[in-house]
């Protein structure tokens, strides 16, 4: 009984950007929880390749090539996703990116490419799967926020604004879909070895100084992020919203 409440049997989720990294992940998470996953990304490629190792293990996958970022494109994805595929019963907005300068070189298109992947693109998202969700009066909104919700870091300014503001659309979102039967709460991954954090790896400098400040005294490895995804799009988490879930060894608890 207990651990049937994890079970995501009979639901489908889309996750965007899950063609790679922490998206693949989750899907890979939540389609082993018995989801039926619909996997998105820009690279009909690569989404390929990824939903031809997840129908390999065993999970039910489709996929719905989009780019987050193109208000049009979402507003004809979603209703398409409903019609082919299935109601969609939770979203996992992961898409996103990250861009690296001091702030006063920062460029503008980057800037702008920043907000509009990290941020617009789950305004869109969301208000598209919500229009479907509140006639069921059900639904799981999952952001995949970050530490950097919470935490500034030199050349990181953009991102961490994007990040912030996530946070508190996370919360806007729980407020105004809540009473629809909605809930929406964010995961806020510490740090990840993936595409977008490469760089940071390979800097054994950076890698030193994070896992001497991280209590778990290491980088998060990808599955650990499955078991918070699972929680927050099941019914063992029926009467969490608003929250955001960090799963970061700890990093945000300490100077
Ligand atoms: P990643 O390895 O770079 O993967 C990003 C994924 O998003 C790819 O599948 C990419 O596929 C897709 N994508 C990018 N732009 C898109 C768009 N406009 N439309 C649709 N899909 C798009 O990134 P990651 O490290 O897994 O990060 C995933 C999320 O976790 C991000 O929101 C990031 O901010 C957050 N996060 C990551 C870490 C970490 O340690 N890695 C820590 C905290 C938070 P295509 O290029 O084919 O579209």
């Amino acid at each position: 009984m207990t651990l049937s409440l994890f079970s995501l049997e009979g639901r489908t989720a889309l996750i965007t950007g899950s063609s790679q990294g922490i998206g693949f992940a989750l899907a890979r998470g939540l389609g082993q929880a018995g989801a039926r996953i619909v996997l998105n990304g820009r690279g009909p490629a690569r989404l390929a390749k990824a939903a031809e190792t997840l129908r390999a293990e065993g999970i039910a996958v489709d996929e719905a090539v989009f780019d987050v970022t193109d208000a049009e494109a979402v507003a004809e994805a979603i209703p398409r996703i409903e019609r082919d595929h299935a109601p969609l019963d939770i979203l996992v907005n992961n898409a996103g990116i990250q861009r690296r300068a001091p702030l006063e070189q920062f460029p503008e298109s980057d800037w702008r490419e920043l907000m509009d992947t990290n941020l617009d693109s789950v305004f869109y998202v969301s208000k598209a799967v919500a229009n479907c969700m509140i006639p069921r009066k059900r639904g799981k909104i999952i952001n995949i926020c970050s530490v950097q919700s919470e935490l500034g870091r030199p050349s990181i300014a953009p991102y961490a604004a994007s990040k912030g503001a996530l946070k508190m659309l996370t919360k806007g979102m729980c407020i105004d879909w809540g009473p629809h039967g909605i809930q929406v709460n964010g995961i806020g991954p510490g740090y990840f070895e993936t595409e977008l954090t490469e760089a940071l790896v390979r800097d054994e400098t950076f890698s030193g100084w994070l896992t001497g400040r991280t209590p778990a005294r290491r980088w998060g490895k990808l599955e650990e992020l499955s078991g918070a995804a699972i929680y927050l799009a099941s019914d063992a988490s029926s009467f969490v919203n608003g929250h955001i879930l960090y799963v970061d060894g700890g990093v945000t608890t300490t100077l």
